[in-house]
């Protein structure tokens, strides 16, 4: 088993002035949890000490290839990452949808500091590493563990600024649980995808629309040198008028990918209103529909498909087709 160690919380301390830093000896407390060589053998490897804002979809890439890498070795069961909890939804879904095997990957975090009372750091790491050595995890792509909960990189968010119980899955719940030292699956989830990429397109921008946008937000982006944009509507996928004209002169004029997403938590987005800016107009003006996943992780799946694709048709059908309804490359 190899634990891959990014930084975040779980490497981190209470500074004297009572404020949380990282801290450079982080990942020995991995050493010191007990019961944990008796799951596996472990190896530690680690790939950076940072807080999650931190974290580059540069960065995301070279820690896919690296995982890529471990998981190829035959002795190696499964790979468990720990990160810090405010970006970690976002790697997780990179590592899922680049990662080509079937053994598990497992993300885990902590909310609370390596000397904070009560402490989640050992215990997450704990269950993870009993997750990632199951034979019962083949085949879920990267799954995120805290609190005992798994749940699937394509569907969990971070929804508390502060309490351990933080990652939920609005819409779907967890894959299943880890109980002492059991490790329970209820459920798969049947439209995960996996893509084999050589570069990914790093200058993917996300909007969040308000009311009373005039778009002139999006309409800088070109100047900025962006190359493709991810808005964050309302609703079933809807946008004031001026945004609506902002995201056809993105499309149509600049040829730049425009996927539309909802900033509501549950749901797909879809071409129901025909009105000027709702998602019937946005798809017949050129924009693609982005379905129900988040904004962050929309532009994820844009940065990891312009490295595969630039084929607009191909794009559309990645973002829009369900995946029961087509044919998969790689179907776990
Ligand atoms: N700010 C921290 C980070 O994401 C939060 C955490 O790890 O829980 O690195």
């Amino acid at each position: 088993m190899v634990i891959v160690a990014c930084g975040g919380t779980i490497a981190m301390v209470k500074a004297p002035d009572g404020k949380v830093v990282p801290f450079a000896q982080g990942n020995a407390m991995i050493d010191e949890i007990q019961g944990l060589s008796e799951i596996a053998e472990i190896e530690i490897v680690e790939f950076s000490n940072v807080p999650s804002p931190y974290m580059t979809p540069k960065m995301m890439f070279d820690l896919s290839r690296l995982v890529n890498e471990k998981l190829q070795e035959e002795d190696v069961a499964g790979v468990v990452v720990t990160h810090g909890t405010d970006t970690l939804e976002e790697t997780a879904y990179f590592l899922d949808l680049t990662v080509v095997s079937e053994k598990p990957v497992v993300m885990t975090a902590s909310m609370r500091n390596i000397n904070e009372l009560g402490t989640d750091g050992p215990r997450n790491v704990l269950s993870s590493v009993r997750v990632a050595a199951s034979p019962t995890a083949k085949g879920h792509g990267t799954m995120v563990l805290l609190n005992d909960e798994i749940h699937a990189a394509r569907e969990v968010t971070k929804t508390y600024t502060s309490n351990v119980a933080t990652f939920e899955s609005p819409g779907y719940g967890p894959l299943g649980i880890v109980d002492e030292d059991t490790v329970i699956f209820f459920r798969k989830s049947l439209v995960r995808r996996s893509y084999e990429i050589d570069s990914i397109e790093e200058r993917v921008a996300l909007i969040k629309t308000f009311t009373g946008d005039n778009g002139e937000i999006l309409r800088l982006l070109p100047a900025l040198e962006y190359r493709a944009v991810v808005v964050e509507g309302f609703g079933r996928g809807n946008v004031p008028p001026p945004v609506a004209d902002a995201m056809e002169y993105l499309v149509n004029s600049l040829g730049m990918p425009v996927i539309l997403v909802s900033r509501c938590p549950k749901g797909r987005v879809l071409d129901v209103y025909a009105y000027r800016g709702g998602g019937a107009d946005l798809k017949k003006r050129g924009v693609i529909l982005g379905q129900e996943v988040s904004g962050q992780k929309a532009r994820i799946k844009l940065m990891v498909l312009l490295g595969w694709t630039e084929d607009r048709e191909v794009l559309r059908k990645e973002f829009e087709v369900p995946m029961g309804q087509r044919r998969v490359i790689y179907d776990f």
